[in-house]
């Protein structure tokens, strides 16, 4: 075990990716860390549980670059973590995500790297070859810029955001003529991935989080389980002091600095430096008014959130199938963009199977909080109805029955074994309105950076950098690089 709290105490507020990796990070830095997570086990979104004899993902079906010499590949090597995780060899022909369009029956298969993807899209829209050449060069560009700078410089990444450069990602759809339909479907197949939209989302932002899939994708043996054991087992060399089962309620300051956490149940956490990675309105409750600006306070209380989903958990009818992804959308409808307006069987589905032996099938399919109602899933207060599993139940085997036709040769019949409606989100996610990947991160926002104006006080989560598990990686080296600097600083 390391020699630890040399240079001050620190606690990490919320144990998911972003959390143990800023703990991590922190405590090889020498400094004394608690990291405090409300559930009972750490990385609550992502390990993944057990029913009915089956394993099921929660939050991490798989990832970009994270094979070889990915950038998160690299990242894990830091954190010395990459030794415990097995990414699992790709099934024959290399294609992790099979999109299924549902009205014309076209099929198209994301292949690994740039190249590739470039040429089975102009082979299926060869009167759009230049503009998509044009279109996956200009995301290229950006990715690289990640790739090549990140954590190291990764100023560079806040600037080119702060920029505004390129617009939306539709409107890079328009500036490189991709006007067809389907190909902007296939495009935006991935925005569901981070909960935004074409129009919402910056051409940059989504070149950052998408242009590390386009790279390379890939599932890890054993999923998020086998990813938080990792973690577990590192946190536990460093010496890092985890906290499970309670939550931090209050950030007292002294004289504008972090002086300690108090938790709910009333245990104080004295501290010099405090990284908080819940959701960023939680911040707002747990400080005094006057620590922030009046008009940080309301950029953060405005900030929108990403969907939440229903999804469905279930067991294949086949065994042994191969680990995988299948999008299912429609070709006429542009994709992701407008799925409000249409019935739940008509949305864009993720449909995944973890590689691991054990491994069920997950179908998400975004739902809004608001939407509960009308399923009669919740009364006027968004409680549980007191029938909530059987509507549940129902609405999930309507729904599975849509999905199986375009995926039975792959999977056989499903049976549905449980569901996860916004409600579950909201109470397992600690997330507003069960938001998937916590704020959307909008073209016009500004993103907020992982220091603050207290002394002591920073920010890391999928808020910060991007959702997912890279994002909420590199986030959590972002702000362990600003607590660090500062310490030094001192
Ligand atoms: C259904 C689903 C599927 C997904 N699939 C993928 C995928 O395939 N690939 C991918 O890369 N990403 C995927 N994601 C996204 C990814 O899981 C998240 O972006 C990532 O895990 C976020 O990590 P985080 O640490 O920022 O946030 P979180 O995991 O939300 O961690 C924050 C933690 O803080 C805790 N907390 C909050 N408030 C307090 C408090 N006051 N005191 C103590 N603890 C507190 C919470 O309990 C939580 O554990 C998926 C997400 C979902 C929901």
């Amino acid at each position: 075990m390391h020699e630890s709290g040399g240079r001050g105490k620190s606690v990490v507020i919320g144990g998911g990716i972003a959390g143990m990796t800023c703990a991590l990070l922190l405590a090889r830095q020498g400094m004394q860390v608690t990291l405090v997570e409300r559930s009972r086990q750490l990385g609550p979104t992502v390990r993944g549980f057990s029913r009915g004899g089956l394993y099921f993902e929660s939050g991490f079906h798989y990832a970009g670059s994270i094979e070889g010499c990915g950038l998160l590949q690299r990242l894990l090597d830091r954190l010395g973590i990459s030794d415990d995780i097995e990414v699992a060899s790709l099934p024959d022909g290399g294609c992790l995500d099979q999109v299924c369009f549902r009205d014309d029956g076209r099929g198209f298969c994301f292949p690994q790297g740039w190249e590739a993807l470039e040429g089975n899209l102009s082979a299926q829209f060869p009167e759009h070859s230049d503009g998509i050449a044009s279109y996956l060069a200009a995301m290229r560009r950006v990715w690289r810029l990640m790739d090549d700078s990140f954590p190291e410089r990764s100023e560079a990444l806040a600037e080119l955001l702060m920029s505004g450069e390129g617009g939306t990602q539709a409107d890079a759809f328009v500036s490189h003529g991709l006007s067809d339909p389907a190909l902007q479907s296939l495009l935006s197949a991935h925005n569901l991935l981070y909960g935004t939209m074409p129009s919402e989302t910056s051409f940059v932002f989504h070149s950052l989080v998408i242009g590390s899939y386009y790279e390379s994708m890939g599932m890890v043996r054993g999923g998020g389980r086998a990813l938080v054991l990792a973690f577990e087992n590192a946190l536990c060399e460093a010496g890092v002091v985890v906290v499970t089962g309670e939550e931090a309620s209050t950030i007292t300051l002294d004289g504008g600095r972090v002086a300690g956490i108090e938790l709910a149940t009333g245990g104080v956490l004295p501290a010099d430096t405090c990284v908080c990675s819940s959701h960023p309105s939680h911040l707002l409750r747990m400080l005094p008014e006057r620590a922030f600006r009046p008009v940080y306070r309301s950029r953060i209380a405005e900030f929108a959130d990403t969907p939440s989903a229903l999804v469905l958990f279930a067991r294949a009818e086949k065994t042994g199938v191969a680990p995988g992804n299948r999008i299912l959308l429609d070709s006429s409808s542009g994709g992701a963009e407008n799925w409000r307006s249409r019935e739940l069987a008509d949305r864009p589905h993720f449909v995944s199977v973890a590689s691991d032996d054990d491994a069920g099938v997950s179908v998400i399919c975004p739902m809004g909080w608001e939407e509960l109602r009308k399923h009669g899933l919740c009364d006027a207060e968004h409680e549980r109805v007191e029938d909530y599993r059987a509507r549940k139940k129902a609405l999930g085997d309507a729904l599975l029955e849509s999905v199986c036709p375009h995926v039975e040769e792959w999977l056989g019949r499903l049976e549905l074994i449980d569901a996860a409606t916004p409600i579950t989100f909201s109470d397992q996610l600690n997330a507003p309105h069960g938001a998937l990947y916590g704020i959307k991160h909008l073209a016009l926002d500004m993103p907020l950076l992982p220091r603050t104006r207290v002394g002591g006080l920073f920010l890391a989560g999928q808020a910060i950098v991007a959702p997912g598990i890279m994002g909420a990686i590199c986030s959590g080296f972002t702000a362990a690089s600003a607590a660090t600097d500062e310490v030094a600083r001192k």
